[in-house]
């Protein structure tokens, strides 16, 4: 399986995020949380793209964004070289003309951008069964199906993934199966509606060890038969690299809101450039041997910057150990260093910046702890 390119199926471009929160501690007044910052990504056919970063990096906004469900508060999110936002408010707008100028309408595309979310417990509506939850889409996307098509073409799905005999998980309601069963669900769900492009948001992160390899196996077999891409956010980068390892897709990482390296799987778990990256595979034991007596991480501070308050210059010069003064004030754009298709945001990159006469920034801390997650 590979990905093949061409034009996108999703285009973002210099998508950037913002919410307003009030402030805590009784302080007046309101703040604005940069969740996402100038992000441009396309994704193609049967692509598979994974956002990995701490919590908090934006990934899952930037997600939202990418399938219509988040407004970005500035850049551009495309469909098929069809702005999303523009053809929703075609569809919606105050003089309601009922439909997009576009070659697609706000219903193609809804169609086409679909979500399987991190607990399908709570996403499966616990007063249905199994048939009537995959009914129901079926029913308003495809009025003219008959009831005889709807519930073999759902029978079918549920023995394909492995629910067999289908008569039977039919009539079972959500709480009557396991996770992995429920995520099955959700899958077929999305699936139902031949999507372009699936956002799996943490969509395994619920399911025990055991059947997050059984559950990934089942995407890319899937993929494979929809031509389906997938846009799969995780905290963990073993499980994004098996994923794009096995589909010829992309790793990308966040940091603070932006896009700060994309590549392959072995360019990202094998070659990482980033200094973020580094500490992201640092704190992956399972993808990563960080070699005998290494217990700190490789950062300069500890301390995770606000949302809010974003540093200057490079986001992450604040805990970078390469961190020089020209990151201070000068913010490195995210391109390709090497000719080799990956992406950076680093000035490392650059033989010739002046980053490389600058002076290097102070160690702010040495305490050791666990700077990101995986499990
Ligand atoms: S630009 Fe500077 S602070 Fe940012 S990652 Fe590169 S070396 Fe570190």
């Amino acid at each position: 399986m590979s990905s093949t390119r061409g034009e996108p199926v999703l285009s973002l471009e210099n998508v950037s995020v913002e919410f307003t929160k009030e402030r805590l501690m009784g302080l007046a007044g309101s703040e604005t949380v940069h969740a996402v910052s100038d992000v441009s990504l396309d994704i193609y056919e049967n692509d598979v793209v994974a956002l990995v970063g701490e919590s908090g990096c934006g990934k899952t906004t930037l997600g939202k964004t990418a399938i219509g469900v988040q407004r970005p508060t500035r850049g551009t999110v495309s469909y098929r070289g069809q702005d999303i936002w523009e053809t929703k408010e075609e569809s919606s707008g105050w003089f309601n003309r009922g439909g997009s100028d576009g070659e697609y309408s706000e219903t193609d595309i809804r169609k086409a951008l679909q979500i399987i979310h991190q607990d399908p417990g709570s996403a499966l509506n616990s007063n249905y069964v199994v048939e009537s939850i995959l009914s129901d889409p079926l029913k308003r996307w495809n009025p003219d199906m008959s009831e005889a098509d709807r519930r073999e073409r759902i029978y079918g799905f549920l023995e394909y993934v492995g629910m067999a005999p289908a008569e039977d998980y039919a009539e079972r309601y959500p709480h009557q199966l396991s996770g992995g069963e429920q995520q099955r669900i959700a899958l077929i769900r999305a699936l139902l509606m031949n999507p372009d492009l699936i956002l799996g948001d943490e969509a395994i992160s619920a399911l025990d060890v055991s059947l997050r390899v059984e559950m990934m196996d089942l995407l890319l077999e899937l993929q494979d038969q929809f031509n389906t891409s997938y846009l799969f956010i995780s905290h963990n980068l073993a499980n994004a690299k098996y994923l794009t390892q096995r589909a010829g897709g992309r790793i990308g990482i966040m940091y603070l809101g932006e896009l700060v390296e994309i590549g392959t799987p072995e360019q990202i778990i094998h070659n990482p450039q980033h200094p973020y990256t580094k500490v992201l595979l640092w704190a992956t034991s399972d993808v990563h041997n960080r070699g005998e007596g290494v217990t700190t991480p490789p950062v300069r501070s500890l301390d995770i910057p606000e949302a809010t308050d974003p540093p200057s210059g490079c986001r992450f010069h604040t805990r970078c150990p390469e961190a020089r003064e020209t990151c201070r004030n000068t913010k490195p754009a995210l391109k390709d260093h090497d000719g080799d298709s990956r992406r950076t945001a680093c000035f490392r990159g650059e033989d010739q910046h002046e980053y490389w006469q600058s002076t290097p920034l102070e160690e702010e801390s040495t305490v050791p702890q666990q700077p990101a997650q995986s499990d």
